[in-house]
């Protein structure tokens, strides 16, 4: 059950519609300082006869003032019409930018837990910051300049053909084979450049990867396997590079090969045609305002090229479905009491590899359920699938009678507490972190909260007390100390259900004690499923279930368990700990 990955390829109609379209005043403005620009842009080689014949030959030169005035004026322009574009459309393009990052981000967080089971999260920070900044030469000056250029070529052919056609037609030819070879190469480029994203992303995946183990890497000295995968992710990159720097410079110097045999071939014409110098010099002004554009094209289409291939590669990632698109998970769940039914549950993460075969029990509301076994047996399956981060193949999990695969997971989870084993907290203060499930707390909530789990005990030495940054920047905790932050931000939450990993790493006695008392608070009144590991706890527990192979061996409280002298006898007596 591998998440699928539907190749996607943007199409030009699509970008229009979602991306060209909606900002057509804007882009209409573009357009029309463009125009005007380019319009502006055409004066100069104009002037070049006028001045040669009119006043460097003729000597007219009460014509010199107005000529200068007018080239000045057109001059001015330009710059202006060019100031004024980039502020708009590219300020527009930024903008843009942060907007589809925002959606990629939202898009991402609603993808079901299993997605994040085979990704690197470097890969998909690139995914969200890279990808879609091709855009910024979609709305930005990139498409503006592209009709802009388009405009002032045909213009400029336009008088290229009244001064002379034949000539024109010598420009013309050259330059439509090097548009073939543009086009051409930019087709065999796109996929290079889509497959340049999938690399970076993995090499700074890889490279995340590599920097948050490194206490790992070093410990098992293995930093020399990271520096060669390193090495080989960013051989490939260089080689994706040279791809395209091949493809890119072939047209570049075909460019400059063609527009010089054009000039040639000019040069021999207008002495055929003996055509004057001010005609000659307009000619040739005009022909390097018709191919500056089309070589400025090619530029530009490189870079709309990246856009493209970008913008396919975010379409990939928003094509994937998301885990509550609310057409199924359609319940709303008010006040959960939190009976739990589990029917015949099959799962599998992989095909043909059943983790989990036909578990059936049921957990009465405000009950605490102790998943007890080996390793591997499958409790972390069983709790998530209770989490809604999995989904069983077969067999149905109901919620005070309703199947819990069809309640909306917001109206589910906002009743829902997670414990994990590694409790995730973010760099930031010890209030932030436990205010996180419930940012709109009071005072006295997070004071009770942080009393039941014993974390003023550590925090009332630290001179900020709860407002002590804590992570990378900040103060380092114990794995006893991040544990009650972790039960006192599940305590704030007040959840209808309750999960918890316990941490296997053994403790210190005190901190020991302290956690069970907080554990405690925490499972009382709430349908509680503990990956148990402490015996204070699954003495508590309602009911012990033991997992072997992915079923359930053993099912009953300690002392029966202890009494049936079974599984559960034998994991109890042969180890300290379960
Ligand atoms: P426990 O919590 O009892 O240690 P788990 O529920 O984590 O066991 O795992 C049960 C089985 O499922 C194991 O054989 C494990 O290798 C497999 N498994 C767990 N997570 C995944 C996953 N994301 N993809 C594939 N197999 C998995």
């Amino acid at each position: 059950m591998q998440p699928q990955k539907p190749k996607a390829r943007v199409s030009l109609r699509t970008v229009f519609k979602t991306i060209i379209w909606p900002r057509k005043k804007l882009i209409f403005i573009g357009l029309l300082l463009i125009l005007i620009s380019r319009a502006a842009g055409l004066v100069p080689p104009w002037a070049t006869k006028p001045f040669m014949d009119d006043i460097l030959v003729s000597r007219q030169m009460d014509k010199l003032p107005w000529l200068l005035a007018v080239l000045t004026v057109a001059i001015l322009i330009q710059a202006v019409t060019s100031y004024v574009l980039t502020i708009i459309l590219s300020v527009e393009a930024q903008h843009l930018i942060s907007v589809l990052r925002a959606k990629v981000q939202k898009h991402l967080l609603r993808l079901p837990t299993r997605f994040f089971d085979n990704q690197k999260s470097g890969a998909l920070v690139s995914r969200v910051m890279n990808d879609v900044e091709g855009v910024r030469n979609l709305v930005g000056t990139g498409l503006v300049q592209l009709v802009g250029g388009v405009l002032t070529a045909l213009l400029s052919v336009g008088f290229l053909i009244y001064i002379n056609p034949w000539m024109t037609l010598f420009v013309v030819l050259p330059m439509s084979v090097f548009g073939i070879i543009t086009l051409k190469a930019f087709s065999i480029i796109r996929p290079v450049f889509r497959e340049r994203g999938k690399i970076t992303a993995d090499v700074t995946g890889r490279l995340t990867e590599t920097l948050n183990g490194i206490r790992v890497i070093k410990g098992f000295n293995a930093e020399p396997q990271e520096i060669k995968v390193f090495e080989a992710g960013v051989e490939q990159l260089f080689k994706n590079i040279k791809k395209s720097l091949t493809s890119t410079s072939f047209v570049t110097s075909s460019g400059t090969f063609l527009v010089g045999l054009a000039s040639v071939g000019i040069m021999g014409l207008s002495g055929y045609f003996e055509l004057s110098a001010g005609d000659f010099l307009q000619f040739t002004m005009f022909m390097v305002f018709m191919i500056a554009p089309i070589v400025q094209m090619s530029n530009i289409g490189s870079q709309l090229t990246e856009a493209f291939a970008g913008l396919d590669r975010t379409e990939e990632l928003m094509n994937l479905p998301v885990e509550d698109d609310g057409t199924v998970r359609t319940v709303q769940v008010e006040k959960i009491n939190g009976h739990f039914e589990f029917k015949d549950v099959s799962f599998a993460y992989e095909e043909g590899k059943p983790v989990l075969k036909n578990i059936s029990f049921s957990a009465a509301a405000g009950s605490v359920t102790a998943l007890v076994g080996t390793s591997g047996s499958g409790k972390t399956t069983i709790a998530g699938l209770v989490a809604t981060f999995l989904n069983p193949d077969s067999g149905t999990i109901t919620l005070d009678g309703q199947d819990l695969s069809k309640i909306s997971l917001t109206s589910y989870r906002s009743q829902l507490g997670v414990v994990l084993q590694d409790d995730f907290l973010f760099e930031g203060t010890i209030r932030e972190n436990i205010l996180f499930p419930r940012p709109d707390a009071t005072e006295a909530d997070v004071q009770q909260a942080v009393k039941a789990a014993f974390v003023n005990e550590f925090t009332d030495r630290f001179e900020k007390g709860l407002d002590t940054v804590i992570g990378e920047r900040g103060v380092k905790l114990s794995g006893g100390q991040r544990q009650r932050i972790a039960i006192a931000r599940a305590i704030l939450a007040n959840p209808r259900v309750l999960i918890l990993d316990e941490a296997t790493s053994n403790l210190d006695t005190e901190s020991e004690s302290f956690i069970q008392e907080s554990l405690k608070t925490l499972m009382e009144g709430r349908t509680t499923f503990v990956i148990a590991h402490r015996l204070s706890t699954i003495r508590q527990a309602t009911q012990i279930l033991v997992i072997e192979a992915g079923a359930i061996a053993e099912r009953g409280t300690h002392d029966e368990l202890i009494a049936h002298n079974g599984r559960y006898y034998q994991l109890y007596t042969y180890q300290a700990r379960i």
